[in-house]
């Protein structure tokens, strides 16, 4: 009976990958690979020479979501065949994966067994190469088109981590550069001006995807924004204003001071 084991790779694809990734991708019949990264493909492909790129399948102009679940399809005949699968995927596998989420449900529920396991994703890279501790301020973290295109709230008191800026604004899916983000940038800075002074600096990060790379940590003020030109791996930190104050309503039914809870 076939299996399903998704993994991840890191983003510095060697020396990311945690043992038991690696060992599962060297057991394996058959694995796919979802890693948009040449030394990436070459470094899976030589624990398993029986592992193939699903990156034929993205295609300028076609849907995402269609190359998304193609990929599902893919990934589950395989498993639906008595393979033993494993599916691997930059970063963390289930992280801004659409496919790897759905493969696992799909073989679930035709009763084989399907799991993840967990990676280094590019926000793991971001704690450690910027020094911002998620509890710090507490954090938000999304994608940048849904938020443009919903009523999401921001919390200016905690850091903001958003993702895909490259692509922010692009509705159809179907864009395979980041040429076409800029109306969606400028929307995106016209949001945070709403909450952030014009000369607060954000970060434009990219994480190493070699191990020899220094990371890519551009600052940017605010008010140029608009006229960054982010790449398909780039997220943006939006740093925190700082503490929020305290509720005094709360700490006083609580019995407690400021003084006590620094
Ligand atoms: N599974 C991946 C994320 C895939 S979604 C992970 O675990 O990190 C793609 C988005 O991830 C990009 O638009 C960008 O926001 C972020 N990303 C991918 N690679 C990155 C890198 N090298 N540095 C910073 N962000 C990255």
């Amino acid at each position: 009976q076939g299996s399903l084991v998704i993994v991840g790779t890191g983003i510095s694809v060697a020396g990311q990958m945690t043992l038991a990734a690696k060992s599962f991708i060297e057991n394996a019949d058959i694995v796919f690979m979802g890693i948009m990264n040449k030394v990436g493909e070459h470094v899976v492909s030589s624990l398993n020479p029986n592992s193939f790129s699903l990156d034929d399948l993205y295609e300028e102009g076609k849907s995402r979501a269609v190359t998304y679940s193609q990929m599902t399809e893919r990934i589950v005949e395989a498993v639906v065949s008595g393979q033993n699968v494993c599916a691997a995927f930059y970063g963390h596998p289930g992280v801004f994966v659409t496919p790897s989420h759905e493969a696992i449900q799909r073989v679930k529920a035709l009763g084989l067994e399907a799991h993840m396991l967990p990676g280094v994703s590019a926000e793991d890279c971001l704690i450690a190469d910027l020094g911002i501790d998620p509890s710090r301020y507490g954090c938000q973290s999304y994608e940048a088109s849904q938020f443009l295109f919903r009523d999401y709230r921001i919390d200016p008191y905690m850091t903001q981590i958003i993702w895909q800026i490259g692509l922010a604004g692009e509705a159809t899916l179907s864009v395979l550069n980041a040429n076409h983000s800029q109306s969606g940038l400028t929307m995106l800075a016209d949001i945070l001006s709403e909450h952030y002074p014009d000369d607060h600096e954000l970060i434009i990060y990219e994480a190493a995807t070699l191990p020899i790379c220094e990371p890519k940590i551009q600052k940017v003020l605010l008010c140029e924004l608009k006229h960054a030109k982010p790449t398909l791996i780039s997220t943006l930190v939006v740093p925190s204003l700082g503490m929020p104050a305290y509720r005094q309503d709360r700490l006083a039914k609580l019995g407690l001071t400021e003084q006590q809870v620094i």
